[in-house]
């Protein structure tokens, strides 16, 4: 059985894996691009390589397993190097249906990767990782968000590894400046890393990741910061940081660990 396969435009196809983790197919005139590898059990290549006319790069949004779980189909990946430790400490490494590659052919990716016909800017997005980024498609009006922001029903500060909110803070003010001057708007499209969690907000009924939940969420952090806000107990993955909590401002939704604001 194959990947479920959306063409959203002529250049851009999702693959869905069968957890509904997403993996990007963005194609170029000379050069295309793989971003994620998701984690399923079926091999990933042989749907790269028919469904993209040109060579291609594999980029991880960052270094979670849910992310990077058939990566050792391929002879090289992108990353931001920030994120190294993520993936060397991925508890599910050794799942057997998995493939990793190997740390050696991990290399730190570009800040503006040339596909021919046009360019894909690399937005660094820090916070749920240490080097989560986010790729930008202008002519195709597309920002594709892995984990950065969330896919729609809050983004996860509570893991392992994630960096306090108040970094979160200023690295999406930052990031925030070099969407606008990419030229990014209300009228862009934002792909998420994971299907389906638009519908499972606690703001609003289908809750699509923007530009305006970005800056929803950098105010967030400040209200979470300033205790403005109310922070609900959370039933969601706990990891080894703490009890985790939720708060929501906005189009925004956070889950945090009280030790880590
Ligand atoms: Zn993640």
């Amino acid at each position: 059985m194959s990947y479920t396969t959306k063409k959203i435009s002529e250049k851009i196809t999702l693959l869905a894996d069968e957890t509904d983790g997403a993996v990007y197919l963005i194609k170029g005139r000379d050069m295309s691009l793989v971003f994620d590898t998701g984690w399923d059990s079926r091999p990933l290549k042989p749907m790269a390589d028919s469904l993209l006319k040109t060579p291609y790069k594999v980029i991880f949004s960052h270094g979670h397993v849910d992310h990077v779980g058939r990566s050792g189909e391929f002879d090289a990946v992108y990353m931001d190097k920030n994120d190294m430790g993520i993936y060397r400490s991925n508890p599910a490494r050794k799942m057997p249906h998995l493939t990793f590659i190997s740390e050696d052919k991990i290399l730190p990716v570009e800040n503006v990767i040339d596909l021919g016909d046009r360019v894909i800017d690399v937005v660094p997005c820090y916070g749920h990782t240490p080097g989560s980024i986010l790729l930008v498609d202008r002519r195709e009006k597309a920002v594709f968000t892995g984990d950065a922001i969330g896919s729609g029903c809050g983004v996860w500060l509570q893991c392992t590894g994630a960096l306090k909110v108040s970094r979160y803070r200023e690295n999406l003010k930052n990031c925030l400046e070099q969407l606008k001057e990419l030229g990014v708007d209300e009228s862009w499209n934002f792909y998420g890393g994971h299907l389906g969690q638009e519908k499972m907000s606690k703001v609003s009924d289908y809750n699509r990741p923007d530009i305006n939940l970005m800056s929803d969420m950098q105010q967030l952090c400040g209200l979470v910061m300033d205790k403005k806000v109310e922070f609900t107990p959370a039933d969601v993955m706990e990891f080894d940081e703490g009890k985790p909590y939720y708060a929501s401002h906005g189009k925004a939704e956070m889950f945090f660990v009280l030790k880590k604001i």
